[in-house]
């Protein structure tokens, strides 16, 4: 179990002074001058041998990707953009450092933006995230006061300006390169990849787009080596993850937690358990709306929450948004929900997108009533595939894993109701 000790968020559920003044007694400022004085190639060998991995979905290795930050200037500045455009269904964890622990953030934002020849950095934060939006906004107003932000930033010699600028409510602001049209007083609309925005991203400029909480445990990290945060957690599963677990058990809550727990450790311990007992557990989505649920079998015994284990069961760990759906769930239903989420949010550019949420939402629709014939299951099925992988950015995927959990895991109960409808369908001619 992590220690109270080792948690990099001291103040995630907003007990405790969240001004500047609380911030610093916690340990957050302490130093940052010397930190940065590690020099840029130092502090991403750092953070690389963390093993952080990006903690907004993807999981892509945060020091490499900052390597990927060209060395030597041409002209163009660099940006740092912190997404916390947190928009996917079940995911909650970034507001609570929003809003509760906002300096995590900023000193990781200055740190981070040296690390890449940064002397701006953006958060774009959801629209919807009003008075997280006022919370960070005071948190930055106060280190401008406190020369932590400005010329000479915290003492660094590095002049750092830090941004904060809001979205409209469109999830698919969230993907990085829609994220960068919207910040340029564009319509949300995701960019053809390459050239991705290390070469060519905000403005034109060499740009990394990273989440809030990967970037807010960048000065812990620093601060307590490397060695310290990949202790926790399997190999290539490094660190303290924030997990926010909804649905169907007993205290739902947002917790900062070692990768790789076992899922019933997380739950007893965080949770007060599944809400009427284990034996009541139907799925598990593991990482948000977009990951393919798993059924109770896979999640009650061994289960482990972290990228590589859910990759393994054909999931994922996504955001570690954890959705639990015990047996009085239409499992159905729920994913067709899902379904018109994202047809809702297409953004409308590409053929398979467009036209397939749409599809895939009414083909489930049929499925949730029972009135689609068995063989537009697979039909389905054939669809999602269709969707998976042929469009300009990850909505299609989203779109189409969590239909393809369902089948995979839940087609006896798709079948049924088809099967059932029919029977009482006849029965009353
Ligand atoms: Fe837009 Fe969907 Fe294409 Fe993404 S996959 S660019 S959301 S149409």
């Amino acid at each position: 179990m992590l220690q109270d000790k080792d948690r990099v968020f001291t103040n995630i559920y907003g007990m405790h002074d969240r001004t500047l003044a609380g911030a610093k007694s916690r340990g957050h400022w302490d130093g940052t001058g010397n930190l940065v004085g590690l020099g840029r190639d130092r502090i991403i060998e750092i953070v690389k041998a963390s093993g952080l991995r990006g903690r907004g979905g993807a999981g892509f290795p945060t020091g490499l990707k900052w390597s990927f930050m060209p060395r030597e200037g041409d002209g163009r500045p660099s940006y740092l953009v912190v997404n916390a455009d947190e928009s996917e269904p079940g995911t909650c964890k970034d507001r609570e450092i929003l809003r509760h622990d906002p300096h995590t953030l900023i000193e990781g934002c200055l740190i981070a933006s040296f690390a890449m020849g940064a002397h701006v950095c953006y958060i774009y934060i959801r629209g919807e995230y009003i008075r997280e939006r006022e919370a960070l906004q005071a948190a930055v107003d106060e280190c401008y006061d406190n020369g932590l932000l400005g010329r000479n930033a915290a003492r660094s010699g590095w002049d750092f300006d830090l941004y904060l600028t809001h979205g409209a409510g469109a999830y698919i602001c969230g993907e990085e390169t829609a994220l960068l049209e919207s910040l340029e007083g564009k319509k949300g609309m995701p960019r053809m990849k390459p050239p991705f925005p290390a070469g060519a991203g905000l403005y034109g400029c060499p740009t990394t787009v990273n989440n809030v909480e990967s970037i807010a445990v960048v000065p812990t990290i620093l601060r307590r080596g490397a060695a310290w945060f990949a202790g926790f957690g399997r190999p290539n599963n490094s660190g303290t993850k924030l997990f926010a677990i909804s649905g169907h058990v007993n205290t739902p809550c947002v917790v900062e937690e070692e990768m790789s727990i076992p899922f019933d450790v997380l739950i007893d311990r965080h949770c007060g358990g599944i809400r009427g007992g284990w034996d009541n557990l139907k799925a598990v989505i593991p990482g948000g709306s977009s990951v393919p649920c798993l059924p109770a079998g896979l999640m009650r015994k061994d289960a482990l929450m972290d990228f590589d284990w859910l990759r393994e069961q054909h999931s994922g760990l996504g955001t570690a948004a954890v959705i639990v759906l015990d047996q009085s769930t239409d499992i159905i239903k729920a994913i067709w929900r899902l379904s018109a989420f994202y047809k809702h949010e297409s953004c409308g550019q590409c053929t398979p997108c467009r036209e397939g949420t749409g599809w895939m939402m009414r083909v489930m629709d049929r499925l949730v009533k029972g009135t689609a014939e068995i063989e537009e299951i697979d039909m389905l099925l054939d669809v999602t595939k269709q969707v998976e992988g042929h469009t300009i950015c990850a909505l299609g995927d989203a779109a189409a894993w969590p239909i393809q959990g369902l089948i995979r895991h839940f087609r006896d109960e798709i079948e049924d109701r088809i099967t059932h409808r029919r029977g009482t369908t006849i029965a009353a001619e």
